[in-house]
């Protein structure tokens, strides 16, 4: 009960105390009018001191004092606070007598109060203090009239210190609305202006002087006249005014009769009757309104990118994974429409790439940095679709609410263009299969690996011919044919590939490689034999295969390779249109001729083959007219290599240019240094004469060493005459207008026919060496030798009988009537300085036998 009382005061205190600051009025300066209250209050009550005491918190302040030495004292030592709650003045005859104030100092102090009267100030609904008088003397109290007097003044004082509130507003409200920027205004009821603040010059264009009097119209545009005095009017009549109480914009009237927006808030001012009217806060907007028209303009600018954005820009919440943003090319991508997007979620709109889609916004959600995806987009009408999507997380203008940004572009074109690009990188565009390189790369995995394997290398048969015969596309077309039986004759998980102009090839896979090896090469070689009926022609070619096994016919890839070329070679050599399986023996010595095909590649590269020189003598004189130059090679590892090897390997090489330049070179230099009688003689494989240059190369030769030409003797052998008859008698035309002899070598051994002779006049015949060997037991070799010696007398060709290794031969043959002989009876074939020494030598004619 006690407490609630307690609390209740407290309560009326706190109002008190905020009542007195509302009033503004502590520790302000002193003022004339409250001075003058106290000392009319002290005046007529005949006392000593007086004040206006207000009480605060822990003190009380003097707003005014008459004869009082201190601005204020502690509240507890206040007389005044005891007056608080009273209602008529406080009066105490004598403080000493008074056990409330007995222990005061104020009362305790030499010459301190001895009576005390006090009426309550009552300002802004509350107590605030007193007005007081005090003497030092004890008095008996107050008369009626005293009292009265009190009471009165405190109540003048309590109206001066409301008054006064009223007053600083009003001083304060000038001040705000002379500095503030919005323009204000009043007008009277008949909306006259009655006020213009400094804003309002600047606003409108109007000072004040200029306005004053005049009708509000001045700043209203024209057009709204007419609407400004309905509305007036209405007000005027006692109706709310619409502005009343709030702010709306609205366009104004400048001076220079400009317009502007501004923003209006209208009260009245007055009284309700008598003197008032309206006043207006009026707020130049057209800076906002450009500010405002400014962002909108950026906001559409942004609007207008993203819907021409070329890739679909979406916007999701992060939480509900709904589409919030869509934009046009999202349309397009998706099939859908914004509208039909927006608020839903992928799952929802994409049954099929819809989850997937979530997933990946998770996955965005979780990483820190954006995340970039591809992916196949199933649109709604089952289109599919390629898109590459880039997603962040960015925060929302309220945190913590996030949004998913997608950009997703349609990659498809490109997915397109690369499969394309890996088509034409991989495979043979003609026949489908895959290419050399795929099938390289497919061989080299199988073999590291480890996986058994049969590699089948097919050589088209006739191919050439075929593309010489009927052109290019119908080559094409029987490819394009072969290709499919090729694919026919395997099974998917094979690898067929088409590795070359007209070769192709197979890896076929596991453990029964062999034998399905066995059965697919007799396949494909019935299969490739049959006749190709193209759109122009039939043709006809065959397969020659060559098969080896991995891993047992080779650890590598090379040595794979390897195989199955030797395989494939001996098949060739074997009549072609069948296969072969690489053997270790029979394809050993093949594979020893490429090792020592690659060591004379070398050899030839730099130089290193030799030459010697053998002795051709005349029968008459015994003395020597030719030298053979013999090309020699000494092999690093094996030792000499017989010529007939090297040179059948160059042949097959292709290195038989190199070398025979190589040769015709040395032979030309060496013979320089001979004596100017001696010729110098060199062999040619028939396959330099390939290709047509071969003439031009010994005249550049010839003009590069300064041999004269009538020194140097080309042998040919009949090999050379068969292959291409006119071509090749044309050549040796040209050769010998230069002034070159020509050697018909190894007489007797091929094919030979007279006929050629007709044809054209070789300037010697060399008698092979195996009718010499014969010639003492074989009637037929010495007849043989016998004609030829008589058909040389009557073309005019010398006759040479080579490999001639006994005296007893040499007889013989000088008796048949051979012009020259050769072989080791005479000389082996020697170095070049040798041969200078035998030339010094003297010479005799040879002996016929008897
Ligand atoms: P060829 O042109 O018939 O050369 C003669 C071969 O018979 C030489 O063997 C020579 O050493 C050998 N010979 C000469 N006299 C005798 C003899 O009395 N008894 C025996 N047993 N042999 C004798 P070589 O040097 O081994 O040459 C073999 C073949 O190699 C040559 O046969 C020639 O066809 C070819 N050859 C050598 N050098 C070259 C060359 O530079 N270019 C071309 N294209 N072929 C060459
Ligand atoms: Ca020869
Ligand atoms: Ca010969």
């Amino acid at each position: 009960m006690e407490e609630r009382a307690q609390r209740s005061e407290q309560a009326a205190e706190q109002a008190r105390l905020t009542a007195l600051i509302n009033m503004a009025i502590l520790d302000t300066a002193a003022e004339p009018e409250f001075d003058g209250i106290t000392l009319a209050a002290a005046a007529a009550l005949g006392a000593a001191s007086a004040a206006i005491s207000l009480v605060d918190a822990d003190r009380q302040w003097f707003k005014a004092r008459h004869n009082i030495p201190v601005p204020e004292t502690p509240r507890d030592q206040a007389f005044c606070a005891h007056a608080l709650a009273l209602t008529t003045p406080l009066v105490v005859p004598d403080a000493r007598c008074d056990p409330r104030f007995i222990d005061n100092p104020l009362v305790t102090a030499p010459g301190g109060i001895r009576f005390y009267a006090g009426a309550p100030l009552i300002a802004g609904g509350a107590c605030l203090g007193t007005l007081c008088v005090f003497d030092p003397a004890p008095r008996p109290g107050l008369t009626a009239a005293q009292s009265a007097v009190l009471t009165g003044l405190a109540a003048t004082a309590a109206r001066l210190i409301e008054a006064r509130r009223f007053w600083r507003a009003g001083q304060i409200a000038t001040q705000v609305v002379d500095v503030t920027s919005d323009a204000i205004l009043c007008t009277d009821r008949a909306g006259v202006i009655r006020f213009w603040n400094r804003a309002a010059e600047q606003v409108f264009g109007y000072a004040a002087a200029e306005v004053l009097g005049r009708d509000l119209d001045c700043i209203i545009p024209p057009a709204m006249v007419d609407a400004h005095h309905r509305g007036f009017e209405r007000v005027r009549g006692g109706a709310e005014s619409a502005l009343a109480g709030r702010s709306i914009a609205l366009p104004a009237r400048r001076k220079d009769g400009t317009e502007f927006p501004i923003e209006l808030s209208i009260a009245r001012w007055g009284e309700p009757e008598g003197i008032g009217g309206f006043a207006a806060i009026v707020r130049d907007i057209s800076a906002r309104r450009e500010l405002e028209r400014e962002r909108q303009q950026a906001s559409d600018f942004l609007d207008t990118i993203v819907a021409n954005l070329p890739a679909m820009l979406f916007v999701k919440d992060a939480e509900s994974r709904r589409y919030l943003l869509v934009n046009a090319a999202g349309e397009r991508l998706t099939g859908r429409s914004a509208a039909e997007m927006i608020g839903e979620t992928d799952a929802a709109l994409f049954p099929e790439s819809g989850p997937a889609a979530e997933a990946r916004d998770e996955e965005a959600l979780r990483a820190a940095l954006p995340r970039t995806d591809e992916s196949c987009f199933v649109r709604a009408d089952g289109g599919r679709v390629h898109i590459r999507t880039r997603r962040i997380v960015i925060d929302g203008p309220e945190r913590p609410r996030q949004f998913i940004l997608g950009l997703s572009e349609d990659i498809s074109e490109a997915r397109r263009a690369e499969a394309e690009v890996h088509r034409l990188a991989h495979f043979d565009t003609l026949t489908g299969l895959i290419n050399r390189d795929s099938f390289l790369a497919e061989l080299e995995r199988r073999v590291a690996d480890a996986i058994p394997f049969a590699f089948l290398s097919i050589d088209l048969d006739r191919f050439k011919a075929v593309n010489e015969q009927f052109g290019h596309a119908t080559g094409d077309e029987v490819l394009v044919i072969l290709g499919e039986r090729l694919r026919a004759a395997v099974r998917a998980d094979d690898i067929a590939a088409r590795t070359g102009g007209d070769e192709f090839a197979v890896l076929l896979l596991g453990p029964d490689a062999e034998a399905r090896a066995r059965s697919v090469a007799q396949r494909l070689v019935e299969r490739f034999a049959e006749p190709i009926a193209t759109s122009r022609a039939i043709a006809h070619s065959g397969a020659t295969i060559g098969i080896a096994l991995a891993p047992q016919d080779g650890a590598t890839p090379n040595a794979v390779r390897q195989s199955v070329e030797l395989a494939r070679e001996r098949a060739k050599a074997d009549g072609r249109g069948q296969f072969r399986f690489f053997s270790p023996e029979q394809d050993a010595s093949a594979r020893a001729r490429r090792a020592l095909e690659a060591d004379l590649r070398l050899a030839i590269e730099r130089g290193e083959i030799a030459l010697a020189y053998q002795p051709i003598v005349a029968t008459a004189t015994g003395q020597i007219t030719s030298v053979e130059a013999l090309a020699r090679w000494s092999h690093p590892v094996h030792g000499p290599i017989p010529p007939d090897l090297f040179v059948s390997l160059a042949e097959e090489s292709g290195l038989i240019h190199a070398l025979g330049a190589l040769v015709l070179r040395r032979a030309c230099a060496d013979a320089t240094n001979f004596a100017v009688d001696v010729r110098v003689a060199v062999n040619l494989s028939p396959l330099q004469f390939q290709g047509g240059a071969l003439c031009e190369q010994v005249r550049a030769i010839l003009a590069e060493t300064g041999l004269d030409p009538h020194r140097l003797q080309l042998e040919v052998t009949e090999g050379l005459v068969i292959r291409d008859v006119e071509a090749t008698f044309h050549e040796l035309n040209r050769l010998r207008a230069q002034g070159i002899h020509i050697h018909l070598d190894d007489f007797g051994v091929g094919y030979s026919s007279l006929g050629y002779f007709q044809r054209f006049r070789f300037d010697t015949v060399k008698i092979d060496k195996s009718f010499v060997d014969t010639i003492a037991t074989s009637a037929s070799a010495r007849a043989i030798i016998g004609a030829v010696v008589g058909l040389g007398g009557a073309l005019g060709m010398k006759v040479v009988a080579e490999g001639v290794e006994e005296a007893a031969q040499m007889e013989l043959l000088v008796a048949l009537g051979c012009t020259h002989l050769q072989g080791y009876l005479f000389s082996r074939p020697v170095s070049a300085e040798a041969v200078r020494a035998l030339l010094a030598q003297p010479a005799a004619p040879l002996r016929a036998a008897l």
